[in-house]
């Protein structure tokens, strides 16, 4: 991955903490830029991004510890299409 993340330097819609907003348009992050790229890093597998999202969603929850945890779901999982996601014992 050549691509900085949220650690690195700011190269883009990256969140600006703790208040999550995306340094380049200024949306609740993950904006829409962002969630297109999150996608595209996580190869197209919704498990991957889930995964991606879940970490974080956990510094999301270290830095807003009194923050209502359904706010931040749906924000961090909300745009993550679950219904799309494999049932395996379907059938
Ligand atoms: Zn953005």
């Amino acid at each position: 991955m050549d691509r900085l993340n949220a650690h690195g330097v700011n190269d883009g819609h990256e969140p600006i903490r703790p208040g999550w907003r995306c340094a380049a348009c200024h949306d609740d992050w993950p904006c829409l830029t962002r969630q297109d790229e999150l996608r595209t890093e996580a190869g197209g597998s919704q498990l991957e991004l889930a995964l991606l999202m879940a970490r974080y969603f956990g510094e999301a929850m270290n830095d807003h510890p009194t923050a209502m945890i359904d706010v931040l779901y749906a924000r961090f999982f909300g745009w993550v299409r679950w219904r799309n996601w494999p049932h395996p014992r379907k059938g």
